[in-house]
């Protein structure tokens, strides 16, 4: 089962130093191409090899170089380092050229030595030759590049819902309800696990529950670049209509996207008035069907369990609309939603599949943190084997806690696994130093020159709902051909954390109008880098806007 690295080379048609170089890179040491390998080793480079992105990348480097040759300047790809030699071979000079080069710069170097790359910039150009940094290409991540689904591989998996809505309007209620309306006889006297998400089945189909009802979660996972949900329920109180907080999940599913199903809830109540409540949805701008829209709203009660089977009816209307599909046969990708360090069992992992297939024993990397999956426990508490897309499972057997929000991968071995959570440990600690910023109204012009912005979003918060409405057309009015002004979120009332979470997610700027921050939001914007403005007259904000979608911001002090 042992081979050497010139016959695995002569067997995958590159030369014996190609093979040690690659070897070098997935962090395999070998002495010379006489060196055996083992057949891992061997099986993980091939797998390496055969990554078709991989080739087409180069391919694509390749054609870039050439047609960037139209000038006549010759040009040599370097890397942040490069070797005397290597130097001189890409420019087809001797080493004792270069190294003459290099004394009169005023460095004394040797053949094998190293060579930054603006020195190597500078030996270049005098020699004639113009320098391109070659791009770091980062071959880790290239292993775990997601191919995309042949339509014909893909089969519907069950929808993932958030339930969403103000406080004490019943979502707690309603999921327990829902909860309560799918367990079986037997299981009803057994523990209720909870992982985080709960499986219900509903006439042989399944709909999954996100168990953090509410939009702060939501869009806090958003914020970190995971959309799990694919229906939000927006739950009313009917004796107690729309607030504040409904309006703020309206926005919320809105800016992600996510399509919405209303229960009007507490219809048992004496003062329940679900006509109301479809008539300020209509303010809303959520048209519900008895109102000729296309919002499906189900009056339910879930105190007294009423109508709850409906609702789940709908629930699967929705998802069969939305055509969701998984393609359940490839190695297994999606998101960690719960995560904790349990005394006895370690790093404890609640994961939601989004497409592909987890197994026990399938190594894996979530966020910067590997391992391999030892045992897979699911919402009835129940060890499992595998786990198809949307289905949440507890997982046993990561090296430490992930992040929730944080995407995971099923890789090729735990090799490849350790090497991807290295890598991106590493660069973690680059990104936290230099913590990627969101659009500010500061360098606004310079991102829309650039065309990285084509939308600005906004939220407004005001004392008094009038401004708000002000606000919001005057801002949209500044549209332009370059950049669309689009009020994202508007309500009364103080700057929240989820105001800024919001923004964040949706890389938004916060204007407020006589109103403050509220304690906590501030360190938020700060750590999340959203730009948030406060002023006391509206015509401030908006001239503060025209200036800079014109560049002619004065810097703020
Ligand atoms: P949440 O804050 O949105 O999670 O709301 P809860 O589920 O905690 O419910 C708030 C209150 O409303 C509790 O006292 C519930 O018993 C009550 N409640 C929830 N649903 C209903 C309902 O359908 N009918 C009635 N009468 N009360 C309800």
């Amino acid at each position: 089962s042992k081979t050497r690295v010139y016959k695995l080379a002569q067997e995958i048609g590159i030369s014996s130093k190609e093979l040690m170089e690659k070897l070098e890179e997935l962090d395999i040491h070998v002495a010379n191409h006489m060196s055996t390998l083992d057949e891992e080793e061997a099986e993980l480079i091939i797998e390496l090899l055969k990554d078709e992105k991989v080739d087409d990348l180069n391919d694509k480097k390749g054609e870039l170089a050439v047609e960037e040759d139209d000038d006549n300047i010759p040009k040599i790809e370097i890397g942040s380092k490069i070797s005397v030699q290597n130097l001189a071979q890409l420019m087809d000079k001797t080493p004792s050229e270069v190294i003459t080069k290099l004394i009169k710069l005023g460095i004394m170097a040797t053949i094998n030595q190293e060579i930054d790359y603006d020195v190597a910039e500078l030996v270049a150009l005098d020699f004639g030759f113009k320098t391109i940094k070659e791009e770091v290409k980062d071959e880790t991540e290239e292993l775990i590049k997601i191919e995309e689904d042949k339509p014909e591989d893909l089969k519907p998996r069950p929808p993932i819902v958030t339930v969403m809505g103000h406080v004490d309007h019943g979502k707690t209620s309603l999921l327990d309800a829902i909860r309560h309306s799918n367990v079986t006889a037997k299981e009803a006297g057994g523990i209720t696990q909870h992982i985080g998400a709960s499986e219900v089945d509903v006439d042989g189909k399944k709909i999954v529950f996100l168990d953090t009802p509410g939009h702060e979660a939501f869009t806090a996972m958003r914020a970190r670049g995971a959309q799990v949900t694919d229906i939000a329920i927006l739950v009313v109180a009917a004796d107690d209509g729309i607030m504040p907080q409904t309006i703020e999940a309206i926005n919320h599913s809105k800016a992600a996207g996510v399509p919405i199903i209303v229960a009007i809830n507490k219809i048992d109540k004496p003062d329940a008035n679900p006509d109301r409540v479809k008539q300020e949805l209509a303010e809303q701008g959520l048209l519900v069907e008895d109102w000729g829209g296309d919002v499906i709203s189900v009056p339910v009660s879930a105190l007294k369990k009423q109508n709850i089977d409906t609702l789940l009816e709908m629930i699967l209307l929705v998802a069969e609309m939305e055509e969701l599909k998984a393609n359940p046969d490839k190695k297994a990708v999606g998101t960690v939603i719960e995560a904790q360090l349990d005394k006895g069992r370690g790093p404890v992992a609640t994961v939601l599949v989004q497409n592909g297939t987890l197994r026990v024993g399938d190594a894996i990397v979530a966020g910067s943190v590997c391992g391999k999956v030892r045992a897979m426990i699911n919402d009835k508490g129940k060890r499992i084997k595998e786990a198809g897309p949307s289905i949440p499972v507890e997982i046993l057997g990561l090296s430490e806690v992930p992040q929730p929000g944080d995407q995971f991968v099923v890789v090729g071995s735990d090799k490849i696994a350790r090497s991807i959570s290295e890598k991106r440990k590493e660069k973690l600690r680059e990104e936290q130093l230099k913590a990627t910023q969101k659009v500010s109204l500061d360098d606004l012009f310079k991102q829309m020159e650039q065309g990285e912005i084509k939308e600005l979003n906004i939220i407004v918060k005001a004392d008094v709902q009038g401004s708000v409405q002000a606000v919001k057309q005057s801002l949209e009015k500044l549209s332009n051909e370059e950049v669309s002004v689009k009020v994202i979120h508007g309500g009364v009332g103080a700057i929240t954390e989820s105001d800024v979470m919001l923004a964040s997610a949706s890389n938004a700027i916060i204007i407020g109008f006589n109103v403050r921050p509220v304690a906590g939001a501030s360190s938020l914007a700060e750590t999340e880098k959203v730009d948030m403005r406060t002023y006391r007259i509206i015509y401030n904000a908006i001239e503060d806007i025209q200036a800079a979608m014109k560049g002619m911001l004065d810097p703020e002090f």
